[in-house]
């Protein structure tokens, strides 16, 4: 088949990913779509995959883009006419241990959330629903009527039958090889049968996306490993109507298949495909079985299911499937090329997810920016350096295992660390810092007493919490330093520096040079893309100072909106500056120990910057305090971090002075209510909603986006309130994403939580949604489910009263 000159969207790969997005443009209306695949359709990884399809989700918005993809396959046979082999079979999850019950009851608490049908129930009770499996050792177990499985080869042509009924094309055994490229747009592609034009380019070449990205400097960070499950023979007891069992604490799941089972899972140490690149040849391929790999897999299956010890075992299946560095996909348009669009990395839950996902991309192409948060898929999240294969392949042995190990709150991943670090890394270190990881940065968390390791990840009360509590008395009775140097620093300079922040940003931008302003930028929806503080450094210069993740999202927002004609140039200078945060009452006095200038309120006003000595260096002060309380944040060139940082412990000494952490640091800025951006600030939530009315300037002169959804809201009931919750238990400890209880029913989940010095006790921030959101809080009681048990707690517009 001869391919036309032009298509208005040009998808390149026929997996189920492709063939949805496919599907989901035409039925937006857009049907000028070309899918070109370069081997047949299917013959990626879709062919072999196993087929489970779980609704269920980390958090509310991808729920509801799986259940959406439930739905559809549930529908699609009768449109198309093609069989898709999906069985609402229901699932079956099982716990061997407390602790994973009370993993599993959580996921109760937050299905039904969510709006997911799902039931605790015993080990008993899970027998007759599995009854080939053992349950004498069980802890627990849950059940969800509404999960199935489906035939992913059928599925997969099922979707493209139904996106050729509406007018796509899909041409088979065409390699696309380039990707045309003008003005930082993509505009076409090559392929040895010719050129084809398009308006957009969707990356969909699962394992092949990160090669093929390359091709146009675009980077797709995502790795292969093998992947296996056996397929045995028929077994006595196993019906096409058997549920999905999944066993985590033994790493593997079930599904019926042809009166047998097939039984794969996720081994904790993985074994990558060090295969780069991979050939465009491999199609409908598997690797070479591996017994020594999937023995932890069988022998945790022969027990859990001992017919299999006698069952026939027709094969074992080794396929490659791409997984990505922290375990999600990869959705959206690409920062470094404009209408280049990717949707890959599924990290072996791309059946279950192709559905939603591609409805996601088609809304995103068509209505130029995503219709929901998609933040935790978005991949704008990855900076450039995450392309790097021997980190990916590190940590893609580590990641496949996540998906079944179990996920301590606040566990950190191991692998392709240390990366980036601040100057102090090894000087925190021999402190004793405990660091995570956020973007690659190295960040204390705590610090533990000389001698003393790690305390075990647990799900109740942790073992650092008196060495945080430490570091937050200090900051609230003496002084503490938090190394802040992971703040995404960006610099916007140029004539029209200013008119396009005032575009962009909610709050009066225009002030003088000195002033910090906090400011949302909004989306059209009136949604919070990125909360900012803005330092004006002087007419045409700004330096933007946003949360340690969003540095690629939020530079690629700005950029964006920077007209042909503007004079503006935006860079990215986190790496320039660290970030020392001197905190606490005795902030001052110990600042005037280390430098002449004058810091005192009339000195320095709350909001504003000046540069000032320190010590025999030069830096720029920041009276402002995230933590809340006084305090001073220094912007510290680099190569000056480390004098700065012993001048001031030098003079700290004897006024109590501390190294502290961001658990201490979350913790207290939770305490006094400020809000984060990813935790309650995102693409979908408003500044009403968010109690951020204050940054907000309706009456500022410029237009800026996102007024007019302000206006239309303006007086209407919200559909959620943002609100704090103080624990009455002081013994009880929550991590975040509870779901919270307000006069009997789930009304929302905790966004953020930390100990607190004030309340003695755990203090949290969350959405309440329906009637809540438009009742006022000053005492309200309600409850949280914490693993399982109801925790009483007081609802609080504002916490603590002013
Ligand atoms: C053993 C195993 C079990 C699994 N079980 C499940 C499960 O139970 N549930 C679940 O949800 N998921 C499961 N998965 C994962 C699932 O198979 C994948 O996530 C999904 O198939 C990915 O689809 P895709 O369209 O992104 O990739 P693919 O199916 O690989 O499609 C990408 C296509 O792009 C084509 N292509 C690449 N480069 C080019 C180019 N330059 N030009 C033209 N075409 C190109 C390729 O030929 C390929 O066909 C499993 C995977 C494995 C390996």
């Amino acid at each position: 088949m001869t391919l036309p000159s032009h298509a208005q969207v040009v998808i390149v790969g026929g997996g189920i990913a492709g063939c949805s997005v496919a599907y989901h443009l035409a039925k937006l209306g857009i049907t000028d779509v070309l899918l070109l695949e370069q081997g047949k359709l299917t013959s990626g990884t879709t062919w072999h995959a196993a087929g489970l399809v779980g609704q269920m989700r980390p958090n509310r918005s991808m729920t509801a883009m799986s259940k959406y993809g439930i739905e559809l396959y549930s529908t699609l046979e009768q449109e198309t006419g093609l069989a898709t082999g999906w069985k609402q079979c229901g699932s079956v999850n099982v716990a061997r241990t407390p602790e994973r019950l009370k993993v599993l009851k959580k996921q109760v608490a937050l299905a039904h959330s969510f709006g997911v049908e799902c039931h605790e129930i015993t080990p008993a009770e899970a027998g007759d629903k599995y009854p080939v499996m053992r349950t004498d050792d069980l802890a627990g177990a849950i059940w969800l009527p509404g999960d199935g499985k489906a035939n992913p080869a059928d599925l997969c042509m099922s979707l493209a039958k139904g996106a050729r009924n509406r007018g796509v094309k899909i041409v088979e055994g065409v390699e696309v090889t380039g990707v045309i490229t003008e003005n930082d747009r993509a505009v076409g592609v090559r392929t040895a049968q010719g050129d084809v034009r398009c308006e957009t380019l969707v990356n969909c070449a699962g394992q092949w996306a990160r090669q093929f990205g390359r091709l146009a400097g675009v980077n797709v960070p995502l790795y292969s490993a093998e992947h296996f499950y056996i397929v045995t023979g028929k077994i006595p007891g196993v019906h096409p109507m058997l549920p999905v069992m999944r066993d985590p604490d033994g790493y593997i799941y079930y599904k019926e298949e042809v009166g047998g089972l097939v039984m794969g899972g996720f081994e904790p140490q993985a074994k990558p495909w060090a295969m780069d690149p991979i050939p465009s040849t491999f199609q409908f391929e598997l690797l070479g079985e591996d017994w020594d790999q999937f023995e932890i897999l069988m022998t945790n299956a022969m027990h859990r299911t001992p017919c299999l010890e006698t069952a026939e075992i027709k094969m074992l299946l080794n396929g490659p499937e791409s997984f990505t560095p922290d375990g999600n996909f990869i959705l959206g348009e690409a920062p470094e090329l404009r209408n280049y669009f990717v949707c890959a990395g599924f990290n072996s839950a791309g059946i279950a997810n192709s559905g939603g996902a591609g409805r996601l991309m088609a809304e995103w192409i068509v209505g130029g920016e995503p219709s929901m948060d998609l933040w935790e898929v978005d991949i704008r999240r990855f900076g450039a350096f995450t392309g790097n294969r021997r980190a990916l392949s590190e940590r893609t042995g580590e990641t496949l295992g996540l998906h079944y190990a179990m996920r301590w709150p606040r566990q950190e991943l191991e692998t392709a660390r240390p990366l980036r670090t601040s100057p102090l890394y090894d000087t925190l270190l021999g402190k004793g810092a405990e660091f995570g990881s956020k973007n690659g940065w190295e960040r204390a968390n705590y610090f533990k007493p000389a001698g003393v390791s790690r305390p075990d990840y647990t799900l109740g009360s942790p073992g650092w919490l008196p060495w945080m509590q430490a570091e937050q008395q200090a900051t609230r009775e003496a002084v503490a330093i938090y190394d802040q140097t992971s703040f995404s620093k960006l610099l916007l300079q140029g004539r029209d520096a200013l008119a396009l922040l005032q575009r962009l940003c909610a709050n009066e931008m225009d002030v003088p040079a000195g002033k910090m302003v906090y400011t949302p930028m909004l989306n059209t929806r009136g949604g919070i893309e990125s909360d900012l503080t803005v330092m004006r450094q002087a007419q045409d210069k700004f330096l933007i100072i946003t949360g340690s993740a969003q540095t690629v999202r939020d530079f690629d927002w700005i950029s964006r909106h920077i007209q042909p004609d503007d004079h503006a140039v935006l860079t990215d200078v986190s790496a320039l500056y660290s970030v020392l945060s001197v905190m606490g009452p005795k902030a001052r006095e110990l600042l005037a120990r280390v430098s002449p200038d004058d810091l005192s309120p009339e000195g320095l006003k709350f909001s504003w910057t000046k540069e000032i000595d320190v010590g025999h260096a030069r830096v720029r002060a920041a009276r402002m305090s995230y933590v809340g309380g006084p305090g001073f944040e220094l912007y510290v060139p680099v190569e000056m971090t480390r004098h700065v940082y012993l001048a001031l412990h030098e003079a700290g000494r004897e006024l109590g002075l501390k190294d502290a952490g961001y658990y201490a640091l979350d913790a207290l800025r939770i305490e006094q209510g400020r809000r984060a951006w990813g935790a309650e600030l995102g693409p979908d939530e408003t500044p009403w909603e968010a109690g951020l009315a204050f940054s907000v300037k309706l009456d500022k002169p410029a237009h800026f986006i996102g007024k007019e959804a302000l206006l239309a809201a303006q007086g209407q009931p919200l559909r959620k309130k943002l609100v704090t919750l103080v624990f009455d238990d002081a013994q009880a400890f929550g991590w975040g994403g509870e779901p919270i209880v307000l006069n009997g029913e789930t009304v929302g989940e905790i966004s953020s939580i930390g100990w607190s010095p004030l309340a003695g006790a755990c203090v949290a921030l969350g959405y309440v949604r329906g009637a809540g959101a438009n009742q006022p809080h000053a005492g309200t009681p309600a409850h949280i489910e914490l693993w399982g048990q109801r925790v009483a707690v007081t609802l609080h517009d504002r916490w603590p009263q002013p």
